[in-house]
């Protein structure tokens, strides 16, 4: 499907594939060399351009962080909202505009340490978004603090001693809130990911993709996990794929297994199907 901004790519030779969903007046980019956010974002931008959907009925939003700043790096309709907050911007923002297909890409700090409220509520609702989180276990651009995903014993910079804490599971908790569509992959998996995502998008209702990454400039050096292709070695290592498996034995521990694959894909009446059922759009009209 021909899409607004390909005529840009054909016959412009060194010009990046997805120039069209760039904002490349607002680059260089601020990603450290080496950041797995950059994979993440490139998988989105692919699953945009593969999915059958106009680029004019997507719009994306982020939170504060590292990976919050993908909204204005996006050639779309976006908003770089508050810390913890793109989860109510966005349920508004579906509101106001029930055709398009709201895309909230995140960190994890954001998403779930800060904003785990939210994201339960939405899941719950199965309201109609698609939520990307990218995994790399600590709040990267503030300096490296203990999350909600740091895995235990690891070190941050406010718990040097090693977190003594249990991490969430992310799928698990996504699908136990609510989550019609739920799967994780880590940064190695770049095509089943990307497949994932356009498969996100064709659902009805909330989906969920954890991607488990790295941030070697605040995890990785204070953790001793190597060069940042050290760390994608390390992923191709231990990641077992068990799609269809319960979220609840969707293992994640960094040092020796990670399971990736889908976890669910199930369908229930959305928070549009039941509020409509309630308030009929006719009524709305007349009102
Ligand atoms: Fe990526 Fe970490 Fe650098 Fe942030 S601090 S850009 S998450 S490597």
């Amino acid at each position: 499907m021909k899409k607004q901004g390909d005529e840009e790519l054909n016959g412009m030779p060194g010009r990046h594939p997805l120039s069209s969903l760039l904002r490349e007046d607002r680059m260089p980019h601020i990603w450290c060399p080496g950041c797995d956010i950059g994979t993440v974002f490139s998988s989105c931008l692919t699953a945009i351009h593969e999915s059958k959907i106009d680029y004019n009925n997507f719009a994306m939003v982020s939170g504060i962080g590292c990976t919050g700043r993908a909204a204005g790096y996006i050639k779309l309709d976006s908003f770089h909202t508050t810390h913890g907050r793109a989860i109510p911007f966005a349920t508004g923002l579906k509101i106001a505009k029930p055709r398009m297909k709201i895309i909230v890409f995140s960190g994890d700090g954001d998403l779930f340490t800060i904003g785990g409220n939210h994201f339960i509520h939405a899941a719950r609702r199965n309201i109609d978004l698609t939520v990307i989180c990218v995994n790399n276990f600590t709040y990267g651009m503030t300096g490296g603090q203990v999350a909600s995903t740091t895995p235990f014993n690891s070190k941050t910079s406010t718990t040097p001693q090693g977190n003594f804490e249990k991490p969430f599971n992310l799928p698990y908790m996504a699908a136990a809130a609510g989550a019609v569509y739920v799967s994780r992959w880590t940064t190695l998996h770049v095509r089943r990911l990307t497949g994932s995502i356009v498969e996100a998008f064709n659902k009805k209702g909330f989906s969920f993709i954890e991607v488990v990454s790295s941030c070697p400039t605040s995890f990785g050096r204070r953790n001793k996990l190597g060069s940042p292709l050290d760390i994608i070695q390390h992923f191709h290592k231990i990641s077992v794929i068990q799609n269809g498996i319960h979220p609840k034995d969707a293992n994640l521990d960094i040092s020796k297994e990670i399971v990736v694959g889908k976890f669910v894909d199930t369908e229930a009446p959305t928070f549009f199907d039941l509020l409509e059922k309630i308030y009929p759009p006719e009524t709305e009209k007349g009102a």
